[in-house]
């Protein structure tokens, strides 16, 4: 299987050189030259497996010749195995129609993991074949960076350097990345905001002898082998609700679009995926797009769901690529302008053929509080902010076809939020048992300020260390 990047200069790689790349050298995401498809025999096939077993089938065609099937299904088996539910992604019904796809069993409460764990295992295999070590340096303002050092921690291959705000982010984030204490793993805490922090990262890698001293690399959400991890739970969720026989939609708490990529590209693979419905916070930019063609940046609001506060959804753009008939130039023109611009020019055809499959939906803070309160009291379900926007959303926009079950994306553990969640029902959630430690557990990590040679510092005696 070879990739193309989006804006159609890039040469084409494989799987493994996807994997390393993250972004294409002319500014692209990579998408794989076609889609592989499967029967409706085939899906009827894989109905009832293991979850882990289901991944390595779905995600190997993807990987091509870079890893064998064995290899592919040692390391899903690994990826899953320290979840905190044995079914990995269970489906919890709250509704005549509506199911939760609960996404946050991972090690961090949130449904990165469900990638992330794989992910670090791929750099880990990928690396050691060739002999190569890498620093991965990242921002977070909270889930990613988490999953990523979960994800990292103790691979021979990887150190892992972590930029957050200092004090902005929830206790609950800060200490699941400083108490792990693996010796590849390293936190900064940047006396600044989430922004100085992406800052110093994009600084780095545009220092190029420090990018190739460190051999820099990333983790962030535009990288491919994340969108495939998160394409089984989709079809996990399908064929247990009667897919391929059965229609289903999605519904999904969006904020850089690769969530819900990843329930396109099962529609791709050949299930019958009804709709799919993005739910979103005030920070809305793809729900007024769908609404009236309006994709145009504004300042980031805080919200009760930051994983969702984004002015860009980055993977947006591989879905464009593919409404632009897969024209590189075309979306390289679109991206061009957007950026000079703030306003992407999506032509009309391409819209049209966007809203005929994808809904969107807005819910602010209040409604959100009101929602996790609705479906305390009407299921009994407790659901984190994020998740509430997509129940809320699969309410209002589910397809009039009473028969097709709606399948929400349970993005984050409610306890992962837990002001939010008090200040809706006045409880709050506790803490998983394997978690309930959290807060007496060591915590370590170096403060620094938002200067780039302070930083890069840090990140070389670090990185040196190993
Ligand atoms: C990251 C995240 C999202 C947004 O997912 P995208 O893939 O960026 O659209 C939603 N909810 C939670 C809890 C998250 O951590």
């Amino acid at each position: 299987m070879q990739y193309l990047s989006t804006r159609g200069e890039a040469a084409p790689r494989d799987f493994e050189g996807v994997l390393l790349a993250g972004l294409a050298e002319d500014g692209g995401l990579f998408l794989p030259e076609s889609w592989p498809s499967l029967s409706a025999a085939e899906w009827r096939g894989l109905r009832g497996l293991p979850y882990a077993e289901l991944a390595a089938r779905l995600i190997h065609p993807f990987a091509g010749e870079s890893l064998s099937f064995e290899t592919l299904r040692r390391m899903t088996g690994e990826a899953y195995a320290g979840f905190g539910h044995p079914a990995i992604a269970p489906l919890v019904q709250l509704d005549a129609r509506c199911f939760a796809l609960e996404l946050f069993h991972g090690p961090t409460l949130a449904f990165k993991d469900m990638a992330m764990q794989l992910l670090g295992r791929l750099f880990d295999h990928a690396l050691a074949q060739r002999g190569e070590r890498i620093t991965i340096v990242g921002a977070t303002s909270g889930d990613t960076g988490s999953a990523a050092i979960e994800a990292c921690r103790d691979r021979s291959a990887i150190d892992l350097v972590m930029l957050h705000p200092e004090g902005r982010t929830s206790e609950v984030q800060r200490r699941q990345m400083t108490t792990v204490l693996s010796p590849n793993v390293a936190n900064l805490a940047i006396q600044g905001s989430f922004d100085d922090c992406q800052d110093l990262v994009k600084a780095m890698f545009n220092d190029a002898p420090f990018r190739l001293e460190m051999r820099l690399a990333a983790v962030n959400s535009i990288n491919w082998a994340r969108v495939a991890a998160q394409i089984p739970y989709y079809a996990h969720a399908a064929l247990a609700l009667g897919a391929p026989d059965r229609p289903v939609a999605f519904s999904v708490p969006t904020g850089n679009f690769g969530n819900v990529l990843a329930a396109w590209a099962v529609r791709q693979m050949g299930l019958p995926v009804e709709r799919l419905i993005i739910g979103a916070n005030r920070n809305n930019i793809l729900a007024r797009f769908l609404a009236s063609n309006d994709m145009s940046m504004r300042p980031v609001e805080p919200s009760l769901s930051p994983s969702m506060d984004i002015q860009v959804s980055s993977n947006f753009e591989r879905l464009l690529f593919e409404l632009l008939g897969r024209d590189g130039a075309a979306t390289a023109a679109v991206m061009g302008r957007f950026r000079a611009e703030g306003r992407m020019p999506v032509p009309d055809a391409a819209w049209r053929e966007a809203t005929g499959l994808f809904h969107g939906f807005t819910l602010d803070d209040a409604g959100t509080l009101g929602e996790i309160r609705h479906l305390w009291q009407a299921a009994g379900y407790l659901a984190d902010p994020h998740t509430a926007i997509g129940t809320a959303a699969a309410r209002a926009l589910a397809p009039e076809d009473r028969s097709i079950p709606v399948v929400v994306a349970a993005t984050a553990h409610p306890a992962k939020f837990p002001d939010a969640v008090e200040a809706a029902i006045g409880l709050r959630p506790p803490l998983p048992p394997r978690l309930a430690d959290l807060y007496e557990r060591e915590e370590r990590y170096s403060i620094a300020t938002p200067d780039l040679g302070t930083v890069e510092a840090l990140v070389r005696s670090h990185a040196r260390r190993n």
